[in-house]
C-alpha cells in the first residue's frame, strides 16, 4: 500500500460545478510521525456547504484551494499509530475525506463507538447533520407542545432527523417539503411527518395554507428562497424559524431576490435565526447519546444514498445538490 487516491479540486465553478472541477490523482501514502494516526477511510460525506468551499469567497470557513485535495467528514480505521490515545484499529471520525487515507495529529480524530450505532451513522444522524437538526428544533427556534411545525428539505439528512425530533418535543403537526413524488411518500411513510408537500408540483404557499390554515409556530428552512418566503407568509404572531441553510441559491452567479414579504417579520414579530453547527461542536457527546438511543429503540428513523469509491465521489456530491439523495448522501471507500 504505497499509494493514495485523492480528489482534488481541478477548478472553481460558475454556477453549477461539474466533474471537470474535480481530479483524482494518486499521492505517495503518508506516514505517521509522532503523536499521528493513518485512517484508511471507510466512508465520508459529501455535504452542500461544500459548494460554497469551491469559490474563491470569504466565509466562515476558507475555501478549498485549486491543486489541493479536498476536505470534509470521514470515518475510517486506525491502520497506523504513532498516538498513545488512539490504537490500530480504532474507528475514528475526521475532516480529511475525500481520499483513502488520511494522516491525522491524534488531537484531529475522535474515537467513535461502533457498539451503539454503525460507523457510517456517526457522519449522519450522529454526525453534524443530526447535531443541526437537533439544534434547530431545541434551541434555535425551539418547538414546544401542540405546535405546527414546517420542515423545508425533509427527505434529507438534516431535514429529517427535524421533523421526527419536532415529533418528539411535542409537535401536533409537523410538515415537510421535498423533491418529487417518491421523496413526499417516503417523508410521510418513513419519516413520520403528517403531511408532506412535492414543492415542484404546485405552490408550495397554497400547499401550506391548506394543510395548516391556522398557520405554523416553526419553520426549519434549509432551502432559503421561496420556500423561506412561504414560511414567512405562514408563520402565525411570534413565530420562529430557525435558519439552517439555503441550497436554493448555492449555485447562484450573482445576487438573488430576498423574499419580498419580510415585512411580515416585523408585524408578526417573528424570530429569524441562523445555526452553524459548528459554534456548537462541544454538544456532541451528549447529543450522540441521546441519538444513539433514539436509534437503538427505533424512534429516529434514517435513510441514506450511498455512492461506491472514491472515484464517485465528485458524482455522489454534484448528486446531492441536485437531489438525488434521500436521507444522507454518503460515499463508502472501503
Ligand atoms: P440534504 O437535505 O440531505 O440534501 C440536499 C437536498 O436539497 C437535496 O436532496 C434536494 O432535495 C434539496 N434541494 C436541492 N436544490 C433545491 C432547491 N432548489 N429547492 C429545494 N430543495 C432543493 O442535505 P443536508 O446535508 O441535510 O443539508 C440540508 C441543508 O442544511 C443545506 O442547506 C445545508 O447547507 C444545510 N446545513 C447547514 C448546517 C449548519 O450548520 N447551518 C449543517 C448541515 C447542513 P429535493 O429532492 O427535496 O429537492
Amino acid at each position: 500500500m504505497n499509494v493514495n487516491r485523492e480528489i482534488r479540486l481541478a477548478s472553481r465553478p460558475v454556477g453549477e460545478p461539474g466533474p471537470e472541477n474535480f481530479e483524482l490523482v494518486e499521492a505517495e501514502m503518508p506516514q505517521p510521525g509522532e503523536g499521528q494516526i493513518l485512517v484508511r477511510n471507510t466512508w465520508m460525506s459529501v455535504d452542500p456547504y461544500m459548494r460554497g468551499r469551491m469559490d474563491d469567497a470569504e466565509s466562515y470557513i476558507p475555501p478549498f484551494q485549486v491543486g489541493a485535495a479536498l476536505e470534509g467528514s470521514a470515518i475510517g480505521e486506525v491502520v497506523a499509530s504513532r498516538a498513545e490515545a488512539i490504537p490500530v484499529g480504532a474507528t475514528v471520525s475526521h475532516f480529511l475525506g475525500w481520499r483513502e487515507y488520511a494522516l491525522l495529529d491524534a488531537a484531529g480524530a475522535v474515537v467513535v463507538d461502533t457498539g451503539v450505532a454503525r460507523p457510517q451513522d456517526y457522519l449522519g444522524a450522529l454526525g453534524t447533520t443530526g447535531l443541526t437538526a437537533y439544534l434547530a428544533v431545541t434551541e434555535i427556534a425551539p418547538v414546544g407542545e401542540g405546535d405546527v411545525v414546517f420542515v423545508s428539505g425533509a427527505a434529507g439528512a438534516v431535514g429529517s432527523v427535524a421533523g421526527q425530533i419536532a415529533r418528539k418535543l411535542g409537535a401536533a403537526q409537523v410538515i415537510g417539503s421535498a423533491g418529487g413524488p417518491d421523496k413526499v411518500k417516503k417523508v410521510v411513510e418513513d419519516f413520520g411527518f403528517d403531511a408532506a408537500i412535492d414543492y415542484r408540483a404546485g405552490s408550495l404557499a397554497e400547499r401550506l395554507a391548506e394543510l395548516a390554515p391556522e398557520g405554523i409556530d416553526v419553520y426549519v428552512d434549509n432551502v432559503g428562497g421561496d420556500h423561506l418566503a412561504a414560511a414567512v407568509g405562514a408563520l402565525k404572531v411570534h413565530g420562529k424559524a430557525a435558519l439552517v441553510g439555503m441550497i436554493s441559491q448555492y449555485n447562484a452567479t450573482g445576487p438573488v431576490p430576498g423574499p419580498s414579504n419580510m415585512y411580515d417579520v416585523v408585524t408578526k414579530r417573528l424570530n429569524l435565526r441562523g445555526v452553524l453547527v459548528t459554534d456548537h461542536l462541544d454538544r456532541f457527546p451528549g447529543y450522540i447519546a441521546q441519538a444513539a438511543a433514539w436509534l437503538a429503540d427505533g424512534s429516529l428513523r434514517t435513510a441514506e444514498t450511498v455512492v461506491e469509491g472514491l472515484e464517485q465521489a465528485p458524482a455522489a456530491f454534484l448528486g446531492v445538490l441536485r437531489g438525488a439523495n434521500t436521507g444522507k448522501m454518503l460515499v463508502r471507500l472501503a
